[in-house]
């Protein structure tokens, strides 16, 4: 698998990094994980978006998925998809998407809506993928990807959970959110993780290799990379728009 990152800033753009966003691409399958503010710039020099096998959008927060309606318009008016591209999120998330694009508008060549729950699985091609429950304050999906080869989860948005510490376990690569580097009392609990939590979630489910990402701007992400070190065993990165990961 392969795994690139489109955008990895954490609630808000930073100086030089867009919102989340991340493909995972196996053979000739290739599924967008989420499409946060700023994204779509990024997803160009990466994959005409018309390619993709499919998008899953973690949660409505809008730092995942506001530019999947930039997708959509330019899919619906530039170049449109050969076939329609699957769309899987939740309720919330579909809701917002037709809003968005307008009462009724949606093109059905374009995208396909898909509601999903935690427990569901979806193949696409040879990539299995299943969902979990996050500890977010929307509905959040949890994402595990498989392949003939290796697996990898990525954790979205949340507090720890049973459903992230499930979706983790033994995987390849674990990319994963430190939005802040320690809990501080302005850090509730039940909304995002610390570089410490991170680091002890990495090593309790032995996830293999860990990719940090969703860094809040301006916290200083060489000082999380330095705890996760000193509190995880295996391989950590921080993640940076651009970057590519092989596992
Ligand atoms: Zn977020
Ligand atoms: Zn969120």
């Amino acid at each position: 698998m392969q795994l690139n990152i489109i955008g990895s800033a954490g609630s808000y753009p930073a100086p030089a990094s867009t919102c989340s966003s991340y493909l995972v691409r196996s053979e000739k399958t290739s599924i967008l994980l989420d499409a946060g503010n700023g994204s779509q710039s990024h997803l160009y020099g990466v994959i005409e978006p018309g390619e993709l096998s499919a998008v899953v959008i973690s949660h409505s927060h809008m730092d995942h998925f506001a530019d999947l309606i930039g997708i959509y318009h330019y899919l619906k008016y530039a170049f449109p998809p050969k076939s329609p591209i699957p769309i899987f999120s939740t309720g919330e998330v579909l809701e917002k998407v037709k809003y968005l694009v307008g009462p009724g508008l949606i093109d059905r060549s374009i995208f396909n809506l898909n509601e999903i729950a935690p427990g569901s699985e979806i193949q696409i091609d040879h990539m299995l993928m299943r969902f979990y429950h996050a500890n977010h304050p929307v509905p959040t999906l949890i994402t595990r990807l498989r392949d003939h080869y290796s697996s990898m989860c990525y954790g979205a948005d949340g507090d720890l959970s049973e459903g992230l510490l499930a979706a983790s376990k033994d995987s390849d690569l674990l990319l994963g959110e430190s939005t802040w580097v320690e809990r501080t009392d302005n850090f509730p609990t039940g909304l995002h993780l610390d570089a410490l939590s991170l680091a002890l979630l990495a090593q309790r489910s032995r996830a293999r290799q860990l990719v940090i990402t969703h860094v809040a701007y301006p916290a200083d992400k060489s000082k999380i990379l330095e705890i996760v070190k000193k509190n995880y065993a295996g391989a950590s990165h921080l993640a940076e728009d651009g970057l590519t990961f092989s596992f």
